[in-house]
């Protein structure tokens, strides 16, 4: 903790523009600080390793459990509170909202009150939705930034946890995003206390459940302004998204040994009784869009599914309904699985399909009659070549992307 409060009921901060380390272990002689939640007292730390802060005594049953504070969460919570206030926001320092029972890293007030949370550590998931809601439901933005200790990738791609993928924000529609089939307006935000610096990811697209390519946009602190944390309105180049995704979706299709999921298994288990070769899905199955990344499956699962159902209905109109009926019918409803995207407005497995099917008919492979489809490209059973396979991988991307 950075606040406290002195004996006779007066804020004491240790923001490093106020006090020198010096006059610090002076005041530390001179005073008893006390948590402004709880009352009780606190441990005045000045070490050498981490910045100064206030700690509870071990014996506590403070209801405010902030997170372990490590020195990138102080210095991360002083910087985003300092540059708030040179941009002219009226801003508190952990703020603490008695009536959610929850103190906000720093909190801006204003018509919209907004709450930013910069995590540094891991939290369950159930933890980050229940703040989250909290501060929803009480008409407050929520706003979480991640600390960049954060920031994984496993091979090109980010890597988000649960709760890290709960905080996607989504840009409004009046933030003007390119027409390229990679453009996204879903972004996450981290912060590099120690080269101040913003780190976005947008044009964020699912490979796995928890596996994301994306466009990295670095910015130092004083080009940021805090509307901008949800109003993005930031150039954000679309840098080759395309190679990546192609490269990506070869490397899956050469990898057969890799760990699957239980869709995934379940899905080949599918394509064995009813004679496709999964490992030959079609060039059309694992198309992005930015609507996909409500599904928690990554979209050459589902889309091979739904092009199997396509098949098996050929020379029939089939509708977005039947399509769902037949996937529950068969136990593969999990490949439908919405991700928990709290800060952004819900979308639904329908429209998803819907998307997805407009794209096919986009591509001339399926025919729309009102609100039934039906397939009319070549047969999906025998694609054997998977040099042919690779080749369309790209043309369709390259076809939609115009
Ligand atoms: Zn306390």
């Amino acid at each position: 903790m950075l606040v406290a409060l002195l004996e006779n009921g007066t804020q004491f901060s240790l923001l490093s523009v106020n006090k020198t380390r010096d006059e610090l272990l002076r005041d530390r002689k001179k005073h008893q600080f006390f948590c402004p939640v709880c009352k009780s007292q606190l441990c005045l730390k000045i070490g050498t390793m981490k910045k100064p802060y206030f700690a509870h005594y071990p014996d506590s049953d403070c209801q405010v459990h902030g997170e372990p504070e490590t020195d990138q969460h102080l210095r991360g919570k002083e910087d985003l509170y300092l540059w708030t206030i040179r941009n002219g926001r009226k801003a508190e320092l952990e703020y603490y909202l008695k009536t959610l029972k929850q103190r906000a890293d720093i909190f801006l007030h204003g018509i919209e009150p907004i709450a930013i949370e910069y995590q540094c550590s891991d939290i369950p998931e159930d933890v980050h939705l229940r703040r989250t809601c909290g501060y929803c439901h009480s008409g407050i933005l929520p706003i979480w930034i991640f600390g960049s200790n954060r920031i994984r990738f496993r091979k090109d791609r980010l890597i988000l946890s649960a709760f890290e993928t709960s905080s996607i924000r989504r840009a409004p529609p009046s933030v003007q995003k390119s027409h390229s089939l990679f453009s996204s307006s879903y972004y996450i935000c981290f912060y590099d206390p120690h080269r101040k610096l913003f780190i976005f990811f947008s044009n964020i697209h699912s490979c796995t459940k928890t596996s994301f390519i994306s466009q990295e946009i670095d910015l130092p602190l004083d080009q940021v302004h805090p509307y901008q944390l949800f109003y993005p309105d930031f150039q954000s180049p679309i840098n080759n998204l395309i190679e990546r995704w192609v490269q990506q979706k070869k490397k899956q299709r050469l990898n057969v040994y890799r760990k699957v999921s239980n869709e995934e298994d379940w899905l080949r288990r599918q394509a064995y009784q009813w004679h496709f070769t999964f490992s030959m899905y079609p060039a059309f199955c694992g198309i992005p869009h930015e609507q996909y990344i409500h599904f928690k499956n990554p979209p050459y699962l589902w889309q091979t599914w739904i092009c199997y159902i396509l098949e098996k209905a050929r020379g029939h109109w089939i509708t977005i309904p039947q399509i769902i009926q037949v996937t529950v019918r068969k136990g593969g409803q999990a490949l439908f699985t919405m991700r928990r995207l709290p800060l952004v407005s819900e979308s639904r497995i329908d429209l998803i399909l819907a998307v997805y099917l407009e794209q096919l008919v986009a591509l001339h492979l399926v025919a729309k009659k009102q609100q039934a489809y039906s397939y009319i490209g070549e047969s999906i059973r025998y694609m054997t070549s998977l040099d042919h396979l690779l080749k369309q991988d790209r043309l369709y991307i390259q076809k939609l992307d115009k």
